[in-house]
């Protein structure tokens, strides 16, 4: 097989050469209190906004980050961003439920774009849209039905895209049409990452990376939470760790399974042969179970592109080279070209299938809350469910959020190694093929 391979390849996301991972940034490990009003474990855009509302409204706040700061997903993802045409995507909702679910997402997003102006964060925000891609004749008819309840719930601006059309979209003949959202667009996930983590040392927060936290307890009336540094004690404690929750707590390790995802960049292909691939600079997701999605880069001189490849064992070039393969069936026309970044990161699936925030032990631990669980869409929801979640913790939450209010339920047979995920990589993989096959007949 031909090298795919820059020479200059790296195995870091292709957006840590603008912003690498720093592990300067943050407060000396000397520095951390005894004491505090809230502990915020995590340092992705959910624990960052939950740390600014609370900062703001006059807590003392001490973020913690196991490693440098933000090294999980919001520096790893595909900064795709949308108002909520994926709630509920993994599950089936009551359609009531799923209405308030969906509106909230679509809230969520004019907030999310009214935070990065008001906030003059350098995101790199394009409000180009989306384009999502049917793989077979039935799921365009599926698309069509769902169109007028994305318009009436979340303004979407969904439009259906007749298969005659696709090449308006995409030179490509892979997908049989599709649907347009016009409130949809792309942010650079590490320059968004990296202006919300200013605006949280603006407002005092006391970030640190570098400390693990650990087990959390009640004593006396407060709650102490261990770290690697030492304990700290707190009136509250927001866990925002996501798909990295790893074994935080036995509790956390049986309700957030991590599922891995892959990302490739491409070696630069000039801004008018990355225009001929996606004409109307769109981004792009289908409609497969296991979905590919990808996008021209914020400068529109690369094809980045992102799915699942591998689960348990990890390995950015062999992911690439899958990856790599997935892109020449989108874009034949790529044959010859190299591969500058290839990587993965973990997003976070909960049972019920839908991101959850609000306390999680009420009876047991009263004090400790969560936001979880993006299920692979989580710029605009983490950061929304971040700052949401503050707002439950700090008693600010002027009405209940469609996110919260429900047990996060554990996975019966899950203890920490998702074994099942190969299994059910290789199902959903088997049934997108054999749509396609029976769809070409
Ligand atoms: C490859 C990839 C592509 C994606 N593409 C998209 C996309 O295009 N659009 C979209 O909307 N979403 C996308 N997502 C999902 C999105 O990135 C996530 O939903 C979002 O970034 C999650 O943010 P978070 O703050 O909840 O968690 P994270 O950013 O993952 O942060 C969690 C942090 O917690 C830290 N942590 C864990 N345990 C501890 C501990 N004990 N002590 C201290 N710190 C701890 C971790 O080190 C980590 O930094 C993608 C995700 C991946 C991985």
């Amino acid at each position: 097989m031909a090298d795919i391979f820059a020479n200059d390849f790296s195995a870091d996301p292709y957006w840590w050469d603008d912003i690498p991972r720093d592990k300067s940034v943050g407060l000396p490990l000397d520095a951390l209190p005894s004491r505090t009003d809230v502990v915020v474990v995590g340092s992705g855009y959910a624990g960052l906004q939950a740390a600014i509302t609370l900062a703001q409204t006059g807590n003392d706040v001490v973020l913690l980050e196991a490693g440098p700061l933000g090294l999980g997903a919001s520096t790893r993802n595909g900064g795709m961003v949308s108002g909520g045409v994926n709630v509920g995507k993994h599950t089936v909702l009551e359609p009531a439920r799923e209405a308030e679910l969906l509106a909230e997402a679509a809230e969520s997003y004019g907030w999310f774009e009214a935070f990065i102006r008001d906030h003059d964060i350098d995101a790199v925000y394009q409000r180009c849209g989306r384009f999502v891609g049917a793989h077979t004749s039935a799921a365009w008819i599926r698309q069509q039905a769902s169109v007028e309840r994305l318009n009436d719930i979340a303004d979407s601006g969904a439009r259906m895209v007749a298969p005659g059309d696709t090449h308006l979209h995409l030179a490509s003949s892979y997908y049989k049409g599709g649907m347009t959202l016009d409130r949809s667009g792309a942010v650079h996930p590490a320059k968004l990452h990296q202006g919300v983590l200013q605006l949280a040392e603006r407002c005092g927060v006391k970030l640190f990376g570098g400390i693990r936290a650990g087990a959390i307890k009640r004593a006396d009336a407060k709650l102490l939470v261990e770290t690697s540094q030492h304990a700290i004690s707190a009136e509250s404690v927001i866990i925002a760790t996501n798909g990295y929750s790893g074994d935080l707590s036995p509790w956390h390790r049986n309700r957030v399974v991590p599922v891995p995802s892959y990302q490739i960049a491409t070696e630069e292909l000039g801004e008018d042969r990355v225009t001929e691939l996606f004409p109307t600079h769109r981004m792009i997701a289908d409609t497969k179970r296991l979905l590919s999605y990808f996008r021209p880069s914020p400068d529109r001189r690369r094809v980045l592109f992102g799915g699942r490849a591998r689960y348990l064992v990890h390995d950015p070039k062999a992911g690439a080279r899958l990856l790599h393969r997935r892109l020449l069936r989108v874009f034949p026309q790529l044959e010859g070209t190299k591969l500058s970044h290839g990587w993965w990161g973990n997003v976070a699936y909960l049972r019920d299938g839908v991101p959850h925030m609000g306390e999680s032990q009420p009876e047991t631990l009263p004090g400790v809350f969560h936001a979880l669980g993006c299920h692979g869409s989580g710029v605009v929801m983490m950061n929304w469910l971040g700052h949401r979640t503050a707002l439950e913790a700090s008693g600010r939450l002027n009405r209940p959020s469609a996110f919260s209010g429900r047990r996060l339920p554990s996975f019966p047979i899950y203890r920490g190694t998702p074994w099942f995920l190969p299994i059910i990589g290789k199902y959903y993989q088997f049934r997108d093929w054999l749509d396609m096959k029976s769809d070409r007949g």
